[in-house]
């Protein structure tokens, strides 16, 4: 078997679109321009670039952007009271700070400051108990990508086992329960568990996000699974997932390349949730 691929570019761009349509009509019928607020900190390379690839996508659907590039030596204090103000700023529906932030800081802290309604990087607390609920919230960037990825296969979720290897806060744990919500039976790996071929091996469905190039082999992966790489590791320059390519295009029957999968959506989601903020006002 060789895997299609699950081409991330392409969806997003149809996102997109979508999302470029829908921010004419919210300002058509109610005048309202959805506004996403960008803070950075420090300056570090890959963090830098990953903002403006934000701005660059606010700006090709017609969203207003604003972004603040702060000094490495800001206290925690200085950066709450920025948080505070844009949760006043009637233009800004979205916030989102870049991670990590300077040693120092206390990013939970961070998090938790920004108004739940504004989080459209589902990080506070708020946005998560209402996840794990099952309740409407503004879910994680990342996972919520994986999820449109999944379903634009065509593949039914419900009953199947989906394997999850990593298990941050910001991709595994959100990533596992929305495929439980698609009603999969769902596993969680991560750096302690035992025989993790085992339980990959099993997986109708897997996504890693482990940050580890070459976890995945292809004698590991089950004949036909979709397989999801959500790792992102920079080596020589370039972004590297957790997945063999090479390996797994032969055995699995859908497979994301990185770059081009999991990242571009990643940001069209980011719209997505700005929009959906805006919209609920
Ligand atoms: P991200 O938030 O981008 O997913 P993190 O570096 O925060 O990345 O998390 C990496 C995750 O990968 C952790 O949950 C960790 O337990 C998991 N992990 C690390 N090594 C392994 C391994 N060998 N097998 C399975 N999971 C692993």
């Amino acid at each position: 078997m060789t895997a299609k691929i699950l081409d991330g570019k392409k969806l997003s761009k149809e996102i997109k679109e979508k999302i470029a349509n829908d921010i004419k009509a919210l300002q058509k019928s109610k005048g309202i321009i959805p506004g996403l607020a960008v803070i950075i900190a420090g300056d570090d390379e890959a963090s830098h670039v990953y903002v403006s690839m934000k701005e660059k996508a606010c700006e090709s659907v017609g969203m207003y952007s604003k972004s603040f590039k702060l000094p490495g030596t800001i206290t925690q204090e200085e950066l709450l009271k920025i948080i505070d103000e844009l949760n006043d700023d009637e233009k800004i529906h979205g916030i989102l700070v870049q991670l990590p932030l300077p040693p120092g800081i206390d990013e939970r802290m961070v998090n938790e400051r920004i108004l739940p309604s504004k989080d459209i990087d589902g990080f506070h607390a708020i946005n998560h108990g209402r996840l794990f609920l099952g309740e409407d919230s503004l879910i994680p960037c990342t996972p919520k990508g994986i999820i449109e990825l999944i379903k634009y296969t065509g593949v039914p979720i419900s009953g199947k086992h989906a394997v999850v290897i990593g298990r941050s806060n910001i991709v595994g744990k959100p990533t596992a329960m929305l495929l439980l919500r698609e009603n999969a039976t769902v596993t969680i790996c991560h750096s302690k568990t035992k025989d993790l071929t085992s339980h990959v091996r099993s997986a109708d469905i897997l996504v890693s996000a482990a940050g580890i190039p070459n976890l995945v082999r292809g004698n590991m992966v089950k004949e036909g699974a979709i397989v999801i790489d959500a790792g992102t590791r920079v080596v020589e320059d370039k972004l590297v997932g957790d997945v063999n390519f090479n390996e797994v295009e032969k055995i699995a029957s859908w497979l994301t390349p990185v770059p081009g999968g999991v990242g571009p959506m990643t940001i069209a989601m980011l719209l997505q949730n700005t929009l959906k903020a805006a919209m609920m006002k």
